[in-house]
């Protein structure tokens, strides 16, 4: 029995949003955030509509990702309320802490009050008709990820994670916390980035810099769906540098990230 009450319990708050999808690591710089924002954009390409909260308060990268660093959302009246407009690109809503701060100024928030920040981009945001929300997560597991299945009912969670062991380990508690009693939030499954790398003049060479086939096993271990890999390709970091996400260029990372939106869209 737990005393913490979930949004799955009350009347749901994004009642025109369709599902809520959750896209969490155990570790940090494994590609979560490249991971969310090249689905959230397959997934539009796809047709879908689509919204990306970028839920990570003290070090949002959506901003650079999606090339917006210097937008600032603009703020409406609504029935005496303050309703705020998502940024929008490559046909994706976007909101994120970035919006609203100084650029290269620090944001050292307390639990509370980042909790809040993710309450407003969900509650105080025009969202509007949506397919697909987005939830980009900070790393590991945190008050956030409490007040996000407090506040919105979440149709399932996304686990990335590299092969590398330090970081399966780490995937391992986040999966687990998505399980216990208190969160129930389906596991959708695992994504496995940096899967493997393939150099451009030796097209048929694979070489597992991280090690092989562990987003598979965890996957396998916990009887949840492996997603898909994505390999290392320097042209994920490029776009995610330049804030154009690989997934609108041709090539392989087109490939494994739309393979990706297909497979979490069934
Ligand atoms: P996280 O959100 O988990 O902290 P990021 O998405 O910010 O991780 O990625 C960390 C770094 O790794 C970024 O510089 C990003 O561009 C790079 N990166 C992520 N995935 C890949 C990939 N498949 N190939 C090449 N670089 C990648």
């Amino acid at each position: 029995t737990s005393n913490v009450t979930t949004a799955r319990d009350n009347a749901p708050l994004l009642p025109k949003v369709k599902n809520i999808i959750a896209i969490a690591s155990g570790k940090g710089g494994v590609g979560k955030s490249t991971t969310a924002s090249n689905l959230a954009v397959a997934l539009a390409s796809a047709g879908a509509k689509v919204g990306l909260i970028d839920a990570d308060i003290s070090g949002p990268s959506i901003p650079t990702m999606f090339n917006v660093e210097a937008e600032q959302p603009m703020v409406k009246q609504e029935n005496g309320k303050n309703v705020i407009l998502p940024i929008e690109q490559y046909g994706v809503k976007l909101m994120s802490i970035g919006f609203l701060t100084p650029a290269d100024s620090a944001v050292v928030w307390r639990g509370p009050m980042a909790s809040s920040a993710l309450k407003q981009f969900i509650g105080d945001v025009d969202w509007g008709d949506l397919d697909y929300l987005l939830i980009d997560l900070p790393p590991g597991t945190s008050d956030i990820h409490l007040t996000m299945v407090q506040t919105v009912p979440v149709t399932g969670a996304v686990i990335v994670t590299t092969p590398q062991k330090v970081a399966l380990a780490d995937a391992t508690k986040g999966l687990s916390m998505f399980k216990q009693p208190q969160i129930n939030v389906p596991v959708l499954g695992v994504v496995e980035n940096m899967a493997y790398f393939t150099p451009e003049e030796l097209p048929n060479n694979k070489y597992y810099l991280f090690g092989k086939e562990g987003g598979q096993k965890l996957a396998e271990k916990f009887g949840v769906p492996f997603l898909g890999e994505i390999p290392i390709v320097q042209s994920i970091r490029e776009s995610g540098d330049t804030g154009y996400p690989a997934v609108l260029k041709s090539g392989i990372t087109k490939e494994s990230f739309s393979l990706l939106a297909e497979n979490i869209a069934r």
